[in-house]
């Protein structure tokens, strides 16, 4: 459970309030003389969330495996192509299926050869 730390805006002292989750709106009331004139200080406490949480939480597409990534282990290549055949329920095209393992072996694609 998160704890954060909040400085009274009137007293000046600091409050700890537990926080029942990240998300949840925090009403801060200083433990010191009531106001709730609070303004929260940068937390102290060790991270609870690994960066994966955090990137997931962001929608960041792909995250942990990050399309960029993949085409630096040829195995990955075309596996997106085929996964959205598999998708569909079909068979790889012969022609792709070629073409991804050629990509695979190492020879990638290379539109200027054919100009
Ligand atoms: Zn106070």
């Amino acid at each position: 459970m998160p704890i954060y730390e909040y400085r009274c805006g009137k007293c000046e002292h600091v409050s700890s309030v537990f926080v029942r989750s990240a998300h949840a709106e925090v009403k801060a009331r200083c433990e010191h003389c009531g106001s709730t004139r609070m303004k929260r200080l940068m937390s102290r406490v060790a991270r609870t969330k690994t960066d994966q949480d955090v990137l997931d939480e962001l929608g960041v597409p792909g995250a942990g495996g990050r399309p960029e990534d993949a085409y630096k282990d040829p195995r990955q290549i075309g596996r997106w192509v085929e996964k959205r055949f598999e998708d569909y329920g079909m068979d790889v095209p012969e022609e792709t299926r070629q073409m991804i393992d050629a990509a695979r072996d190492g020879e990638l694609p290379d539109p200027i050869k054919d100009l």
